[in-house]
C-alpha cells in the first residue's frame, strides 16, 4: 500500500470559508470587490492592531508579489534606482525591483535570525552612497516566520533616512517585542498563497500606515482610473485587487489564525524535543525574548561532520518515505538570474543554504504523521 504524502505545508481550512463563498454566490458578488473583501481587510486590521503602533490600513490584493510591487511604486522607485534587499529569501521579494527597472543590491543574513544583517546593511548603504547613489528602499524579510532584528534594521534605516518595506509574507502571527509583524517599516506585505500559514488559495495584502497610502494602492491596483464616468487614466495601473471569492476563504481563515499559529509552534516544539539529544542538529529557535515566530516552517541546520550526512541525503531519504522537506531559500546573489547584481556580506546565507532543511510544518499534521516523520528522520540519521 502506498503511503499518503506528508507535505511541507498544506492548506488547512477552518470551516466557515465555504459559507462566505456561498454568500458571495447568493448575492452575485463574483468580483474583485464586495463584502468579503471589506470584511477580510477589517479582520486583518483588527488582528494587527497594537497599542504601541495603533491602527493599520489594509488593501487586499491578488498576491504578496503585487503588494511588494505596489510598495515600490508608492515609494517612487523607478528606472535605475537601487533597492537593498535581503539576499536569503524567496525570489518574489526581489522580482518587483526588476519590474520597476530598478537594480537590486543584495545583503547577507545574520546567523541568529537568518534575516538581513544590520551591519552589512549599513556597510552597503555607506558604499552605495560613496559610489554616488543613495538606495531608495530596504526590503527586509521575516524568513520562515522569524522576525528580523527590527530595532537594529530600523535604526540603520532611520540614520540614513531610507524607507523599509517589511516582507511579512511568511510571518503573519509572528511578533517582535509584543508588536505584530506586518506593522513595521514604511509598508508591509502579507501573502495568502496556498502554502502560507493561512491561505485564500492565492492572495496578498499591502499594509499601510495611513489611509492615504491605502487609497493610492487600491487606485493603482484597479487600473488607475481617474474620477470620471468615462474611463480616463493619467497613470499606468495594474489589475491587482483580490476577488470577493478568495476573500471569502480569507475571512474563514482569519477566524482560525490564532489556532494555526499555535499548531505550527507546537509542530516546532515537536522538532525541538526530537533533536534535543542529537549532537550536530540545531533547530532554528528564537534568539531572544523579543522574538516570537509563527514557525511557519520549522528549520534545522545539519553539521555534516557530526551527523554523518548532509541535508540533501536526509531530504532524499525522507522523500523515499513520502515525506516532503526542502532546502532553505537559495540566496538571490547565488541565483543565475541575479548573478550580476552587487552583494554585501560574507558566507552566512550561503552556509545556511548549504546546511539548512525545512521540515514538514503544517498545522494539519496528525499524531500519526508525527510518528512517521520521527521514524523516518531517525532511520535516516542511522544510515
Ligand atoms: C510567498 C512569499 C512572497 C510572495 O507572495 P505571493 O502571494 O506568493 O506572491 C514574497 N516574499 C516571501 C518571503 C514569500 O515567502
Amino acid at each position: 500500500m502506498s503511503k499518503e504524502k506528508i507535505w511541507l505545508s498544506s492548506p488547512h481550512m477552518g470551516g466557515n470559508e465555504q459559507k462566505y463563498i456561498n454568500d458571495a454566490f447568493a448575492e452575485n458578488w463574483i468580483a474583485p470587490l464586495g463584502p468579503n473583501v471589506t470584511e477580510f481587510e477589517k479582520s486583518i486590521k483588527t488582528y494587527l492592531y497594537s497599542q504601541k503602533l495603533g491602527e493599520q490600513e489594509v488593501a487586499a490584493l491578488s498576491s504578496g508579489t503585487a503588494a511588494l510591487h505596489l510598495a515600490l511604486i508608492l515609494l517612487g522607485v523607478t528606472r535605475d534606482d537601487e533597492v537593498l534587499c535581503q539576499s536569503m529569501t524567496f525570489a518574489a521579494s526581489a522580482n518587483p525591483i526588476i519590474y520597476q527597472g530598478a537594480k537590486p543590491v543584495f545583503i547577507d543574513s545574520e546567523s541568529k535570525t537568518l534575516n538581513i544583517c544590520p551591519e552589512q546593511l549599513e556597510i552597503a548603504i555607506k558604499d552605495r552612497i560613496s559610489k554616488g547613489k543613495k538606495p531608495k528602499a530596504i526590503i527586509a524579510v521575516h524568513l520562515y516566520g522569524m522576525p528580523y532584528n527590527v530595532d537594529a534594521v530600523q535604526k540603520v534605516a532611520e540614520e540614513y533616512d531610507i524607507p523599509v518595506i517589511e516582507d511579512s509574507a511568511e510571518a503573519l502571527g509572528s511578533s517582535y517585542k509584543g508588536v505584530k509583524c506586518g506593522t513595521f517599516g514604511r509598508f508591509s506585505v502579507l501573502s495568502f498563497n496556498g502554502n502560507k500559514i493561512i491561505t485564500t488559495s492565492g492572495g496578498g495584502a499591502l499594509v499601510t500606515r495611513n489611509s492615504e497610502d491605502k487609497n493610492k494602492a487600491i487606485y493603482l491596483a484597479t487600473q488607475a482610473r481617474d474620477d470620471a464616468p468615462h474611463y480616463q487614466h493619467s497613470e499606468i495601473g495594474y489589475n491587482y485587487r483580490l476577488s470577493n471569492i478568495c476573500a471569502g476563504i480569507g475571512r474563514g481563515q482569519m477566524e482560525v489564525l490564532d489556532k494555526r499559529v499555535l499548531a505550527r509552534r507546537d509542530m516546532f516544539q515537536f522538532y525541538v524535543n526530537l533533536f534535543k539529544d542529537i549532537d550536530g542538529i540545531k533547530v532554528h529557535e528564537e534568539p531572544g525574548e523579543e522574538y516570537y515566530s509563527n514557525h511557519w516552517l520549522s528549520v534545522i541546520e545539519i553539521d555534516e561532520k557530526k551527523v554523518g550526512l548532509n541535508r540533501e541525503k536526509l531530504r532524499k531519504h525522507l522523500l523515499t518515505e513520502e515525506i516532503e522537506s526542502r532546502p532553505l531559500w537559495k540566496p538571490m546573489h547565488m541565483q543565475p538570474v541575479f548573478r550580476n547584481y552587487p552583494f554585501y556580506g560574507t558566507q552566512v546565507a550561503e552556509n545556511k543554504f548549504n546546511t539548512g532543511l525545512c521540515l514538514p510544518s503544517g498545522s494539519n499534521l496528525t499524531d500519526s504523521d508525527r510518528s512517521r516523520i520521527e521514524k523516518a528522520i531517525m532511520n535516516g540519521l542511522k544510515k
